[in-house]
């Protein structure tokens, strides 16, 4: 998974976003496919878009430190580690969370 981060002011996106939203530096992107889950919900109630019940939801962060969430339909328990090369499609856009890596800071 692609993310765009901000060496001025250490903020990721996993949106395509080119200049920072803060200050306007060029961003570079970040490629990141092994992850760790480190957090989940189980959703039971369908809603638009999300008919197929039950699903989860999964926080996962990257060896960086990144995190992001991951819908699924297979349960993983905590401390599953997942690689995102070839699941890319099921992984939810969401505001890309900077670790503590010092080359994203
Ligand atoms: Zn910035």
């Amino acid at each position: 998974m692609l993310a765009y981060h901000c060496p001025h002011c250490g903020k990721c996106w996993s949106y395509p976003v080119k200049k920072c939203i803060f200050c306007k530096s060029d961003t570079r992107e970040v490629s990141e496919t092994k992850y760790t889950v480190i957090g989940f919900t189980k959703v039971c109630v369908p809603s638009s878009g999300n008919e197929r019940v039950p699903y989860f939801v999964y926080l996962i962060e990257g060896r960086n430190g990144t995190k992001t969430l991951l819908k699924s339909f297979h349960e993983y328990h905590l401390g599953h580690a997942i690689d995102l090369a070839g699941i890319g499609p099921q992984a939810v856009p969401a505001v890309v969370v900077p670790g503590n890596d010092p080359a994203l800071r």
